[in-house]
Parts: C-alpha cells; sequence; structure tokens
C-alpha cells in the first residue's frame, strides 16, 4: 500500500516544529495567514489595510536578513503566480525567498540558509533550489 503524501498543512507544522527547536532563539518566525475561505467584505478590508497575496508560508527574520520559504507538498503543490510575484518581489528587496516540496526539501533549504545547524555558511544556494 502506497504511503499517503503529506498535506502541505502537515508540512507547515512539521516545518515549524523544526524552527522551533533548531533555529536560533532571536529568530523572528512568523506565518501570515492569506489562506482560507472569507467573504468579500472581510477581503476587501484586508487588502485596503495591506494585506499581500502570494506571501510566502513562512517569513523568517534573522540577523538583518529576511527570509521566505513557500511551502508545497512533497508532490503535486504548484506555485501560484501570485506567489512567483511575490517572492521575485521580496528577492529584489533583498530577502532570500524558496519553495519546499515536502519537509525534507524544507529542512535542507533551512539549513543552506544557515537556519538550522548546518555546517555551511549562509549562502544563497536555498533560493538557487527554488523552483518559483
Ligand atoms: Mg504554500
Amino acid at each position: 500500500m502506497k504511503k499517503p503524501i503529506p498535506s502541505e498543512d502537515t508540512v507547515h507544522r512539521a516545518v515549524l516544529a523544526h524552527l522551533r527547536m533548531r533555529a536560533p532563539k532571536s529568530a523572528v518566525i512568523w506565518h501570515t495567514p492569506n489562506g482560507g475561505s472569507r467573504n468579500v467584505i472581510e477581503a476587501a478590508k484586508l487588502k485596503a489595510m495591506g494585506v499581500m497575496a502570494g506571501f510566502p508560508d513562512v517569513m523568517i527574520w534573522h540577523a538583518g536578513s529576511l527570509y521566505g520559504l513557500e511551502l508545497k507538498r512533497e508532490k503535486g503543490g504548484r506555485v501560484s503566480a501570485k506567489q512567483a510575484e511575490c517572492m521575485a518581489a521580496l528577492t529584489r528587496e533583498g530577502a532570500l525567498c524558496a519553495v519546499a516540496h515536502g519537509v525534507d526539501h524544507a529542512i535542507e533549504i533551512l539549513e543552506g540558509w544557515g537556519l538550522i545547524g548546518s555546517q555551511k555558511s549562509k549562502t544563497r544556494a536555498g533560493s538557487e533550489a527554488a523552483r518559483v
């Protein structure tokens, strides 16, 4: 019997658990809850207040650098046009952004960024792994 592919929510919770355990305590880690269903009035209100469509699932501010990690299921997750547009804008302004397909890939990227116990120095290697 085939092992089911974890949902994006499951991947998201697992990645946050790794970050909470392994990232520097000083790192600011957050999720902007852009997803989910909202009525038209609430959506318009949030947009007027500055909610930005396509924001990466996990944002990390650490040691003067901003990181954005868009999470997808190991198989089948696709980057939307809004997500690609948002990550491109963040990258233009100096953030490091990547798309992770599954927990293992996310850990690899976070290690590449030096945020969770990597032996590597902080590089843009994680961004190069992005499939934006
Ligand atoms: Mg996502």
